[in-house]
């Protein structure tokens, strides 16, 4: 059945350019919004302060310009498109937090990395998997010789025999048991949400339908489960989409495959549309046309037809693709 007005979204981390495997997630979410009449988001998810740069704000919208796939909303008055930044909604993190804390779903921790990481290297001796063994919980002031801007806030983990599931769109059916998920990290002291917290918070208040984007992210959908399950909210689908290997067979990466740099290709002659259909098959089939429009992809594309199988980075076949205009 066709989804009515779907609404996904991009939502780099803007830490570098925008590599092969970005402009693969952004192109599949933008087609299928596209294909049924939907809304296309960009969310910067620019938290980690240290490796996030206007620098590659910048990289990221020339490359998404240079192809061709724009967005459709954003903050601010009518008409300024987004993107939306993460930076910008720290009130609305802290909100939900705390009324996470006030239900008991959450709560501030006072416990360090150093104690957390040598209470970690006991349970490694000891052979058995460590779980945060609850030290804050309860705690209505901050133990002595801490102060309240010293807190995380972390997520609560319900115990017991629970499991979460759910049915990928393009892997099938996913399970795990609570007792593999443990108390995570949402906020950081300072109040800058972590990926998995401000991912929850944006994608239900910008009520995103459908999340598609790398399958590094699936171990992060089961924490991100449990908290829409805490707040009560109904989750989106997802869409883990397959790896991108290099020519040398090895994980597509920024540091190991310069050639990821989708912007390097405009450098050197290659034309938007070849980069598209190239990047439009790695990991979605349909037909046998080797060249199809912008048009076309439009037309014909949806997560269904996207696999589990690694797509492969093949130059020759894009130099083969560039030649055809
Ligand atoms: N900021 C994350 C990334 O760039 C987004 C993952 C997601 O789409 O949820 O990998």
């Amino acid at each position: 059945m066709a989804p009515s007005k779907p609404r996904v979204r991009f939502a780099p981390s803007p830490t570098g350019y925008l590599h092969i495997g970005g402009a693969r997630t952004a192109l599949f979410n933008y087609l299928y919004a596209r294909r049924y009449g939907g809304t296309f988001i960009l969310r910067m998810e620019d938290t980690d302060q240290e490796r996030s740069t206007p620098e590659s704000v910048k990289a990221i919208l020339d490359g998404l310009n240079w192809l061709g796939l724009d967005w459709d909303e954003g903050p601010g008055k009518e008409g300024a498109y987004g993107p939306y930044f993460q930076t910008q909604r720290l009130d609305t993190y802290r909100a939900h937090a705390d009324q996470l804390i006030s239900e008991g779903k959450a709560f501030r921790c006072y416990c360090t990395r150093e104690e957390i990481a040598l209470r970690r290297e006991v349970a490694d001796k000891e052979n058995r998997a460590y779980r945060y063994e609850g030290t804050c919980y309860g705690l209505t002031a901050p133990p002595a010789g801490k102060k309240l801007e010293d807190a995380v806030i972390r997520f609560r983990m319900p115990t017991g025999d629970g499991e979460v599931s759910y049915d990928d769109k393009v892997l099938g059916v996913i399970t795990k048991p609570y007792s593999d998920l443990d108390d995570w990290v949402m906020m950081r002291a300072d109040g800058i949400p972590l990926y998995n917290y401000g991912c929850v918070i944006d994608d239900h208040l910008m009520d995103i339908t459908l999340v598609a984007r790398g399958q590094e992210h699936i171990n992060s959908t089961f924490p991100q489960l449990m908290l829409y399950k805490a707040l009560g909210w109904t989750p989106p689908a997802f869409a883990h989409l397959p790896l991108i290997l290099g020519p040398d067979r090895e994980k597509l990466s920024k540091r190991k495959h310069p050639e990821a740099d989708v912007m390097l290709h405009a450098r050197t002659g290659i034309m938007p549309e070849a980069l598209l259909n190239f990047v439009v098959r790695l990991g979605w089939g349909h037909g046998n046309d080797e060249v199809i429009s912008r048009e076309q992809m439009v037309e014909w594309f949806d997560f269904d037809g996207v696999g589990s199988t690694s797509g492969v980075w093949n130059p020759e076949k894009l130099q083969w693709l560039n030649q055809q205009w």
